[in-house]
């Protein structure tokens, strides 16, 4: 299959593909998405074909607003999911409600629910109101590689496999959506993003729990390794400069030609490529997932980061990613968590 890259201020034919029942790779503001009309399973069959997704693992459907969200419920909008859309959409936050039958079982991972987001980027608010129906979209990148925020992201995962790719500059965001599974009370955070924890439960008035730390596991998909790139990741989660200069030296001696992704102070310890990000987690989030591909062209031994972990805001979101892409994560006091699968 040839792959076209097709520019923004045209996007008629990529609105036809999709209406045809075929796949078609758009920006929104978290990432780039793999689309289709998302009432159709044979539409969305490509979807998991291209990117070799596992089955068992649902698709976000992208609407407009709130009434599109109604369209795909069953019974009674929950609370939580009304509070959550009237604060944050369109934006960066999925919900997870009853689902009804619009939506195909392929797309939900046969579940009875469906998980719903309102893009803000305009074209692919663009191309939902055009195709006149919800588009299911999930990250547009090949299982298991980090998620693309450019145009060159996704043909360097899924040229020869999807006919077209719309090519609208950087996802601003730059991680994906926040997923609150809002068909249980109190609602679960499933999907840690850019909207923090904090804020959800201001907004809500109340507690959102987390998988894991206060409730049983129940965010299908994401058992799988995520974000990874070709070299394996390498985690420097720790606070105090000397520990964090001691494990550069030690990983140095193991991985020579390794590559960094650390605040300025860092580049001295590496010969290899380096990245240099502040130290905040709102400056990782928005360079982790380009920042991996454009260390992994110099195919590094490892590709090592270096920020100490916190729960505050987008932060909670960089460690989930970082801990599902690293192979091993050093944490102080010279401990070692070697991370298996
Ligand atoms: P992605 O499309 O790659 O951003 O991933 C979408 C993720 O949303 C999946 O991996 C699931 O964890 C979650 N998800 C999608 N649909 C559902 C659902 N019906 N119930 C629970 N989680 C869901
Ligand atoms: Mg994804």
């Amino acid at each position: 299959m040839i792959t076209e890259i097709l520019s923004a201020d045209n996007l008629s034919r990529g609105i036809d593909a999709l209406k045809n029942g075929e796949v078609v790779a758009f920006p929104t503001e978290t990432v780039y998405g793999l689309g289709a009309d998302a009432t159709n399973s044979e539409a969305c069959k490509k979807i998991f074909e291209a990117k070799g997704r596992p089955a068992d693992n649902p698709l976000i459907v992208h609407v407009l607003d709130i009434k599109e969200l109604e369209n795909v419920l069953t019974g009674q909008m929950p609370k939580s999911a009304q509070r959550l859309v009237e604060k944050f959409w369109p934006g960066p936050l999925t919900v997870i409600v009853p689902s009804n039958d619009t939506i195909p079982l392929l797309v939900r991972g046969f579940m009875p629910t469906v998980a719903v987001r309102s893009p803000s980027h305009p074209i692919a608010r663009e191309l939902i109101q055009a195709v006149g129906r919800p588009l299911a979209a999930p990250s547009a990148n090949r299982s298991g590689r980090p998620s693309p925020t450019r145009a060159a992201d996704v043909w360097q995962d899924l040229r020869g496999r999807i006919p077209y790719i719309i090519d609208g500059g950087n996802s601003p965001v730059g991680l994906e959506s926040t997923i609150v599974d809002c068909s249980v009370d109190p609602p679960l955070l499933l999907r840690p993003g850019f909207i923090g924890l904090q804020t959800l439960e201001s907004v809500l008035g109340g507690r959102v729990l987390r998988p894991g730390a206060d409730a049983p596991h129940k965010a299908p998909g994401m058992k799988y390794r995520h974000y990874a790139p070709r070299a394996p990741v390498i985690w420097i989660n720790m606070k105090e400069d000397y520990h964090i200069e001691q494990a550069l030296l030690q990983l140095k001696e193991e991985f020579p030609g390794m590559a960094l992704m650390a605040s300025r102070q860092w580049q001295r310890c590496v010969a290899g490529p380096f990245l240099q990000v502040e130290d905040t987690a709102q400056d990782i989030a928005h360079n982790l997932f380009s920042g991996f591909r454009e260390l992994d062209q110099a195919k590094p031994d490892a590709i090592v980061v270096v920020w100490e972990e916190n729960d505050q805001g987008v932060g909670l979101a960089v460690a989930n990613r970082l801990e599902k892409a690293c192979t091993k994560q050093l944490t102080w006091e010279g401990c070692v968590r070697q991370v298996t699968d």
